[in-house]
């Protein structure tokens, strides 16, 4: 990487035709690790509680083309207070940051794809297909001069669009243009995975839908300026809503958390709480806005803590994985509907 004045001037690069240097005027780091931020000297954040294993694969049973998925989503350690551990791929965490530290993981996930095969009976075949590359999911971003967090419901005058939250069905978040942009050099912007978020909110814009948001503000951008510090924002939002982005949840009718959080309940259930249902197998869970959430079956009639039996529960409320798509968010009037159609003795609470 060649800088000068805050800029970078020209990448080089190496492959079968030698070192080349790449002169642009405006750089994008889409690299998922911020490695062009890293090496020009732009700052960074690594993600420190490192990557599980992930070594998801394909297998054909009885005609069927299953997906293993071993090495869950994870958010930080300390979410909501509770460590998690993933039984299916050990303790071992992984930086993402180091060239031979990745070619373990590639060891280590292409291992324990072939151990899940042997364990069920299977051979070489019936492998449909799995990742050559290591498959990691936060590992270093831009230290951007906004950095979004999941919890500030905020309306951000530079926005580039709107995400959703993957892991429940509801929220939305408008992006600031901060976010992809750092503090020191001047003709770089970050787009994909290594854009600027707190940890619980890097969970939300790494996946696929946000890395589309973020590219195309970032190329937009690009196309615009070679200077960002110097970027018309209202021009590139033009741009944007012009290419069919909407740029504000009030431009949607969505009101703040806030205000929909006020559930008109009136009531027994309390408002502040989160309420998950899977009316196919009557379970409700209730997720209070701190603390770990209780759950309860249709036959107990019971609030408890989440048992073994429970874990695709908890991973769905904590991680958004396993069995979340049975899961719907109801407000607290709806589960106060639940309960009473199941018989629950409020009165006793
Ligand atoms: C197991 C797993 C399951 C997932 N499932 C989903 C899902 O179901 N839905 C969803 O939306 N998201 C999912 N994600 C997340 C999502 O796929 C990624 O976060 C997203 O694709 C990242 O896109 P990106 O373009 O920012 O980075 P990447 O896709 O990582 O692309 C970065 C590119 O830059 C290249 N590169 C990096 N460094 C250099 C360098 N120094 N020189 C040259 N090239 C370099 C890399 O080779 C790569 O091609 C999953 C992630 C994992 C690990």
């Amino acid at each position: 990487m060649q800088t000068e004045n805050d800029r970078i001037t020209a990448l080089m690069l190496e492959n079968k035709s030698g070192r080349t240097a790449v002169c642009a005027g405006s750089v994008i780091d889409a690299t998922g690790d911020a490695d062009i931020c890293h090496l020009s000297g732009e700052g960074t954040v690594n993600f420190t509680p490192g990557n599980v294993l992930a070594s998801w694969y394909y297998r054909q049973e009885n005609g069927v083309n299953n997906l293993t998925m071993h090495g869950y989503a994870e958010p930080p350690k300390s979410y909501l207070g509770k460590t998690l551990s993933d039984p299916d791929v050990g303790g071992k965490r992984y930086s993402g940051l180091d060239g031979a530290e990745l070619s373990g993981m590639v060891i280590d996930a292409h291992k324990n794809v072939l151990d899940d095969l042997l364990k069920r009976g299977l051979k070489a075949p019936d492998l449909t297909s799995m990742a050559a590359i290591p498959q990691v999911r936060m590992t270093r971003r831009i230290d951007g001069i906004a950095t979004p967090d999941e919890d500030n419901d905020a309306y951000y005058e530079d926005s580039i669009g709107i995400i959703g939250n993957w892991k429940v069905r509801g929220p939305s978040y408008e992006l600031p243009f901060g976010c992809l942009k750092g503090k020191k050099i001047r003709n770089l912007l970050a787009a994909g995975r290594c854009v600027a978020a707190t940890d619980l909110m890097w969970d939300l814009t790494r996946v696929i839908p946000t890395c589309t948001l973020t590219g195309e503000a970032a190329g937009t951008a690009a196309a615009m300026t070679d200077d960002f510090t110097a970027i018309d924002i209202p021009a590139l939002q033009a741009k944007l809503r012009a290419n069919g982005n909407v740029l504000h949840k009030s431009e949607l009718g969505l009101q703040k958390k806030a205000e929909t959080k006020k559930e008109p309940d009136g009531s027994r259930m309390g408002g502040k709480a989160r309420y998950e249902y899977d009316a196919e197998r009557g379970v409700l869970i209730r997720c209070p806005s701190e603390g770990m959430p209780k759950i309860m079956d249709k036959s107990s009639l019971v609030w408890r803590d989440f048992g073994p039996q429970d874990d695709p529960y908890l991973r769905a409320i904590l991680m958004g994985q396993g069995c979340w798509e049975r899961l719907d968010t109801i407000s607290a009037a709806e589960a106060e509907r639940v309960l009473t159609e199941w018989g629950y003795p409020f009165d006793d609470e």
